[in-house]
């Protein structure tokens, strides 16, 4: 039965193809008692899924490349262990021949006690040891259910073909920074705002998505065709002939337009009056430097780190390893300008490796220990981490973004910790260079309204609008109940965005935009009207912007973007857009 579902559109584009269904984490497992008859037969149910885990982690191990950290393999070693300890497995099957619980209703069980015994022991390293059985038994949970893992999915174990759109309940940003490596063709999920991480990792692959799809894991079922329009955030499941033929017409559309766009890469980027405009990549990893050199990129002006620290279990990546990711983007820009910010963890980019006594406790993280914040709190960690981009700063062009700032000490303090850095590196005889910028995001509303304590104390800016729409009007950009009211044309944020551009641009600071709103062709004309001339964005927005930019002429764009800016009224806000579309 054909039927389509309405959420959040991400990521451009239109997908055909079929659902690929991702079990999620979460341990609520189906309880039953199984008859007498039934229970050997239930043992051999659960034995069956502990040799697939057990497939499935040896699989892992091997395919580990030479490179991989010591720690992956220790890592699969310790799951390995778990998955043949007996206080795990032999105590499950009693739990089955003694209560006649069904497999799973045991297993959540045994993990519940030996969880239990785990909060009571002291020694650091093994309670810690806790998240290691959990995550083997929801391993073993999903062989049961005999769904795909995000996990194997990623590792190759999963039977994927071409053609498949993965469909979630919920992906973390970490599991979508893995699909980097894997070939599919669009992705659904139930949760998620326009700009969480995992939305913007999605955009980052280039691939039609949509988020927010309120039960769409559920309602989908595994091989069904889908149709994706990320466009417009809808989903279409088991489509008419008709549907589907609308649908292969348009995707083979938009495919002919995106051949088009290569044809800009290697035109300068300038508005048709002749002022240049700088365009800039947004990185996760140092890999990701290659698609920024391929879209013509003129640099990099936001690599968020913070991904370097996920899928790092139990610890933090030591100063030559993070040193070693930092240079390889500096390599891969080929003396290009790589902006490294700082890391901003948090919110809903957690860690593996900070435990509850950091932000995961906190009642709201969105306004708790994130970013900046957490690294003022983690001197040490921090420091490691400015050693290690000051450090890369000896192979190209490096400039270093701070995020989150919002007081005066608070920026006082980071520019005494990178000094410390310095001073740090001249000791070990390190080399560096000493005129490396440093930059603030301005990304909290009192940052922008305050924007003296920044111009005085840093060499640029760069607004995260996603932040700063989350912050000015009070909306967690990874909630869907909220995701309606999540507006970047609202007047609070146009002025916020207008006045930070004025500002910085009167004092000579040079300023850029990182946020979503810069990879938005509807809204490049108005940013550029703003005086925006330094746009940072995925590397796959990077040929739709300067399209924009080559056909807009700066002085035909003043009276609309005036009029946007004086309006507040949504009606006359959208009457101005449109002038300014038209313009
Ligand atoms: C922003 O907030 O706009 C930004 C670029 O940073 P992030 O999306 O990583 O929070
Ligand atoms: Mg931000």
């Amino acid at each position: 039965m054909s039927f389509s579902l309405h959420g959040i559109p991400v990521s451009r584009g239109i997908a055909i193809g079929r659902a690929y269904l991702i079990a999620p984490a979460a341990l609520d497992v189906d309880h039953y008692l199984v008859d007498a008859p039934q229970i050997e037969g239930e043992i051999e149910r659960f034995r069956a899924a502990l040799k697939v885990v057990q497939a499935e982690l040896d699989r892992l191990s091997s395919d580990l490349s030479a490179d991989a950290p010591s720690e992956v393999g220790a890592f699969i070693n310790v799951h390995t262990m778990i998955l043949k300890d007996a206080m795990l497995v032999q105590e499950t099957i009693d739990l089955i021949r003694t209560r006649r619980y069904n497999v799973e209703w045991a297993l959540t069980e045994q993990l519940e006690r030996l969880s239990r015994h785990f909060d009571d022991i002291e020694d650091e390293y093994l309670r810690e040891r806790k998240a290691d059985v959990q995550q083997v038994v929801e391993r073993i949970l999903k062989a049961l259910a005999g769904a795909p893992s995000a996990a194997a999915l990623v590792d190759g174990n999963a039977d994927a073909s071409d053609d498949m759109i993965v469909v979630a309940h919920d992906i973390s940003p970490a599991d979508m920074l893995q699909f980097k490596t894997q070939t599919f063709q669009g992705f659904v999920t139930d949760l998620g705002g326009r700009t969480s991480h995992t939305a913007i990792v999605a955009r980052s692959l280039g691939i039609p998505a949509a988020v927010g799809v309120a039960h769409a894991s559920a309602l989908i079922r595994q091989d069904d065709l889908i149709i994706v329009d990320g466009d417009h955030g809808i989903v279409i499941v088991d489509p008419a002939p008709i549907v589907l033929e609308e649908y292969s017409y348009r995707q083979s559309e938009k495919l002919l337009e995106q051949k088009k766009l290569q044809r800009l890469k290697f035109s300068p980027t300038q508005t048709l009056c002749g002022t240049k405009i700088s365009l800039l990549a947004n990185i996760e990893l140092p890999e990701d430097s290659r698609a920024a050199v391929e879209a013509g990129a003129v640099g990099v002006g936001l690599f968020r780190t913070e991904f370097l620290f996920m899928n790092h279990k139990d610890r933090l990546p030591e100063e030559e390893e993070q040193f070693e990711a930092y240079r390889r983007a500096v390599e891969l820009m080929g003396g290009l300008p790589v902006t490294i910010r700082t890391i901003d963890v948090g919110a809903d980019k957690p860690l593996d490796s900070i435990g509850a006594d950091g932000y995961e406790s906190a009642p709201n993280p969105a306004l708790g220990l994130r970013a900046i914040r957490w690294s003022l709190s983690e001197p040490q960690m921090f420091l490691t981490q400015l050693r290690a981009i000051l450090r890369a700063s000896a192979y190209g062009q490096v400039r270093i973004l701070v995020p989150m700032l919002a007081h005066a000490q608070e920026i006082d303090q980071t520019l005494d910790l990178i000094r410390e850095a310095k001073r740090q590196l001249d000791d070990a005889g390190l080399p560096y260079d000493p005129g490396v910028r440093i930059g603030a995001m301005i990304e909290i509303p009192a940052a922008a309204i305050a924007l003296p304590l920044f111009l005085k104390r840093v060499d640029f800016l760069s607004i995260g609008t996603n932040d700063l729409i989350q912050y000015t009007l009070a909306i967690d950009r990874a909630d869907n109940a909220v995701a309606h009211l999540y507006d970047p044309l609202h007047p609070a944020v146009l002025h916020l965005i207008a006045f930070t551009l004025r500002e910085a641009k009167r004092a000579g600071v040079s300023v850029s935009v990182c946020g979503e709103m810069a990879g938005d062709p509807q809204l490049t004309r108005l940013l550029l009207g703003m005086g925006l001339t330094e746009f940072s964005m995925h590397p796959s927005q990077l040929l739709v912007v300067k399209q924009e930019i080559l056909r807009a002429n700066l002085a035909a764009l003043e009276k609309p973007v005036a009029d946007v800016l004086a309006a507040f009224e949504p009606e006359e806000v959208q009457a101005a857009l449109k002038r300014l579309s038209q313009a």
